[in-house]
């Protein structure tokens, strides 16, 4: 068994079982795991012994000496735990200035895939003041009950005041998944019901499934810098939780016509919230761009970053009646801002209409773009990533493709205004 500098035991592994999943490399708390030509490599130096690398290894392949016992959860624990006793799923409904998000609905629709799938119910888990219209809301996109806390405490956002109160929900109603939209608040929320729940939140999914084995939620999120999918189970603890962005799924619709239940949750012990609200300044946002709101999109990519041509897309986007957006390039570059921004690190979008303009199609900016209804390129090499999901493409220079759009279009609405893409 190799020896690290002082001598203690450490791991080795067996090149031949690796598959260079990286389970290891994300997991070695002294980051001393690096994969070389496809197999995971231990840095002697560095490793310290712990065999935390020997537990998540799906393939046995890293040897180690020491008893590490690989815990592995039997039904028979599950109940013991109180697992089983989780079921259903929770949506958290997000309301700001008495208006429900629009990514809480969208959560209520995936929810009802996974709820079919588990063969269970949804149910909104609802927090505000005077928020009874909303219950009823939550019931016409698709929850079948809706759990509803309403005080004057909870009129504005505070985390504790919020993370207490739907954390005791949460611990009485047992919901075995719970998503929460990754608004600002949402991100804010949901890892302090999780540290209070002591149980695993995975962030900005974009995609949620359930495991048709296990019955676990499968929560895919991109990793290492995106350039991986990862798919998360949370098999030990519950809820289930995950945040998900914006569009990411698409508005159910609503039925009116729905029942459900509407339950009035007793929470008498509102915690102190110890800090003051002074002030609400609100933002004007009248000027502001949201480009998720957009239905035509013009996306303007590194291949189209010449700013002394940006008078010229933003025509193209105005004939359209939509805006312009960008790629992370030109964010960087200082071009546009950061509200522009599509992608993992900028904002997922769907519109109807999404033009790449010299738009490569990096996994980190698809995955903020993949729900646009039909999707158009214009780029100069046809092997392009977008080129290939695209359901239209022109393949040339933008230089020249763009101008021949906007006389194209003007020419068959001749008596066009251009309202200005919003700026
Ligand atoms: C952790 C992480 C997060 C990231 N997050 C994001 C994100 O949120 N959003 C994002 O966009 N990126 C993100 N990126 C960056 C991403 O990896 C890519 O680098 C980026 O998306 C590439 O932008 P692009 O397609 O505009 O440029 P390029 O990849 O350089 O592509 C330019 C394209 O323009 C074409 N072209 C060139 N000239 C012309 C012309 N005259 N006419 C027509 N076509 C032309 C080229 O053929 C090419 O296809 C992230 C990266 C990391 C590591």
């Amino acid at each position: 068994m190799p020896k690290n500098s002082e001598g203690k035991d450490i791991a080795e592994v067996n090149p031949k079982k690796c598959s260079g999943c990286q389970a290891c490399v994300g997991e070695c708390p002294v980051g001393c795991i690096d994969i070389e030509d496809g197999v995971a490599k231990i840095t002697a130096e560095k490793c310290i012994g712990c065999g935390k690398c020997v537990m998540v290894c799906p393939s046995d392949a890293i040897l180690f000496d020491k008893p590490i016992k690989k815990k592995v959860v039997k039904p028979a624990e599950f109940v013991e735990s109180g697992i089983a006793a989780y079921k259903g799923v929770a949506v958290f409904i997000e309301v700001k200035d008495g208006v429900a998000a629009d990514v809480s609905w969208e959560l209520v629709g995936k929810g009802r895939e996974l709820a079919h799938k588990l063969n269970t119910n949804v149910m909104g888990f609802l927090v505000g003041h005077n928020v009874k219209s909303i219950a009823a809301e939550a019931i016409s996109y698709g929850c079948d009950s809706v759990y509803v806390l309403d005080n004057s405490a909870f009129e504005t956002y505070v985390s504790r005041v919020y993370g207490a109160a739907l954390t005791e929900l949460c611990r009485q109603v047992k919901p075995e998944v719970f998503l929460i939209g990754a608004s600002s608040l949402g991100r804010d929320l949901s890892s302090v019901i999780a540290t209070q729940l002591q149980t695993g939140l995975t962030a900005d999914c974009t995609g949620l499934d359930v495991d048709p084995q296990e019955k676990l939620l499968m929560m895919t999120r991109p990793t290492f810098g995106g350039n991986i999918m990862a798919t998360i189970y949370c098999r030990n603890h519950r809820p289930q939780m995950s945040t998900v962005r914006p569009k990411v799924f698409k508005m159910p619709k609503r039925d009116p016509a729905r029942t459900g239940e509407i339950i009035p949750f007793k929470y008498d012990n509102v915690v102190e919230p110890l800090i003051e609200i002074l002030e609400t300044i609100k933002m004007d946002t009248a000027n502001l761009v949201d480009i998720t709101h957009s239905q035509v999109l013009v996306v303007v990519g590194k291949g189209a970053c010449d700013s002394k041509n940006f008078q010229m897309l933003e025509e193209l986007a105005a004939l359209l009646g939509g805006s312009v957006a960008c790629s992370r390039p030109l964010v960087e570059a200082g071009l546009l801002p950061y509200v522009r921004q599509v992608g993992q690190t900028g904002k997922t979008v769907a519109p109807k209409l999404y033009i790449g303009i010299g738009v490569s199609g990096a996994v980190q900016h698809m995955v903020g773009m993949q729900g646009s209804e039909k999707v158009m390129a214009i780029n100069n090499d046809k092997n392009a990533q977008m080129v290939q999901v695209a359901d239209y493409s022109i393949i040339g220079d933008y230089v020249k493709v763009v101008p021949e759009l906007i006389k194209g279009l003007k020419a068959r609405i001749p008596n066009i205004q251009t309202q200005g893409a919003q700026q």
